[in-house]
């Protein structure tokens, strides 16, 4: 009997855990130089002009939520089809949230349905746009700036599933998840299931030297010992609290496993490419499995997500067989507390249709051919009972 597969896990190496004893025995703890050091590596790896280390991804997009000024009077548009936290960070400041449905093709938010949302509303009415890069499927973000410009919005990246991922611009080039071209600010997750594992951790990208002075600031409670930066100055153990942030710091440990992670980070990616084509052309020919098409080049294959008839027998019987698949995700906007903002089901047929039938299939740089191949013979098995 093989033994149980989740549909995610991360790979935690020799050279990882000795990064971590490294830094538990060197002098910082918390934030230290290995905060700096991830930081530079992974602006590098994405391509952006800063990057900042924060505590996890949901503290990434709060603070980016602030750092854009939203407040009660922001009306932000997101994907139901997400992760709760996209649309949460819009909350915490008071702002309000708005849904687009989901392109039916490859998941990820509808670029049209946004451009009839906002043409749906006063001039001014909206702030922003949450694209989601979801599972991995890079948002065609040279075609929502464009947009958001023509309506004056800004763009807050969530590419929580998609470090590595990139889509071709108008002149085919090469345009990196989170490297700043387009959005205003990008943000990343380091949970365990994402492609880095830093326990918990999350990262902002952008190229505008004004925000992430601000993310900086609001990182450390709105605090600064900047000699430059100060209204007043008392003495060397003096420091300002200039506006009101939060402790959203990363440790220098858990930064110290980003910075090994991110060294095999594109090793991680060839191989859940690997696996997903795989997959793709084990079920190339069965009508009754739909996986995410369209454009997928740059695809950073976080999750592989396929549609289904049935989608609770073959969740149920995978399971027996020692195969823990997943749903990613119930409609945001179905959840008991949107739903107490006014929302219902019904508001985004496409999404809850998605949701009617999706399965995320076990993919992480670890499974091997064997376990790959089992899956896939019990979805087929499964099909032809
Ligand atoms: C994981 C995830 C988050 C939140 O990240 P945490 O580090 O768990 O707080 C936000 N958005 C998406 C799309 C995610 O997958």
């Amino acid at each position: 009997m093989i033994k149980s597969i989740p549909y995610g896990k991360q790979f935690i190496s020799n050279e990882d855990v000795q990064a971590v004893v490294d830094t538990l025995k060197a002098d910082f703890l918390t934030q230290g130089p290995k905060i700096n050091e991830f930081e530079k590596k992974f602006s590098e790896y994405v391509g952006s002009k800063y990057a900042v280390a924060v505590s996890n991804g949901t503290a990434a997009l709060h603070l980016c939520a602030m750092a854009l000024n939203v407040n009660e009077s922001s009306n932000v548009m997101t994907t139901p089809i997400t992760f709760v936290a996209s649309a949460n960070c819009v909350r915490y400041c008071g702002g309000n949230v708005f849904f687009a449905d989901i392109n039916p093709d490859n998941f990820t938010i509808d670029i049209e349905k946004i451009e009839q949302l906002i043409l749906s509303k006063p001039k001014g009415f909206f702030s922003g746009i949450i694209p989601v890069d979801f599972a991995g499927y890079p948002v065609d973000l040279e075609e929502l700036k464009k947009l958001a410009d023509e309506h004056d919005l800004w763009i807050i990246e969530d590419a929580c599933h998609a470090p590595g991922g990139y889509f071709m611009d108008k002149k085919n080039k090469k345009q990196s998840c989170g490297n700043g071209n387009y959005a205003d600010l990008s943000i990343f997750s380091f949970h365990p299931v994402k492609h880095i594992a830093c326990g918990e951790g999350g990262m902002i990208t952008t190229n505008n030297e004004e925000l992430y002075k601000k993310l900086i600031l609001l990182r450390t409670h709105g605090i600064t010992k900047d000699v430059n930066a100060l209204q007043e100055n008392h003495g060397g153990w003096f420091y300002e609290m200039q506006e009101l942030g939060y402790n959203y710091r990363l440790t220098d440990f858990q930064a110290a496993l980003g910075i090994s992670q991110l060294a095999r980070a594109d090793e991680g990616l060839e191989r859940r490419r690997k696996i997903a084509k795989k997959y793709a052309d084990s079920f190339a020919n069965r009508l009754f499995i739909k996986g995410q098409s369209g454009y997928i080049e740059g695809h950073a294959y976080h999750l592989y997500i396929i549609k289904v008839d049935r989608r609770k027998e073959l969740y149920d019987f995978l399971r027996l067989n020692n195969i823990f698949t997943q749903v990613h995700y119930i409609p945001v906007h179905t959840s008991p507390y949107y739903k107490l903002l006014g929302w219902k089901k019904g508001d985004f047929p496409l999404s809850e249709e998605y949701y009617d039938m999706c399965l995320s299939l076990p993919i992480y740089p670890t499974l091997t051919n064997e376990e790959q191949d089992f899956v896939i013979e019990k979805i087929v098995e499964f099909y032809s009972l």
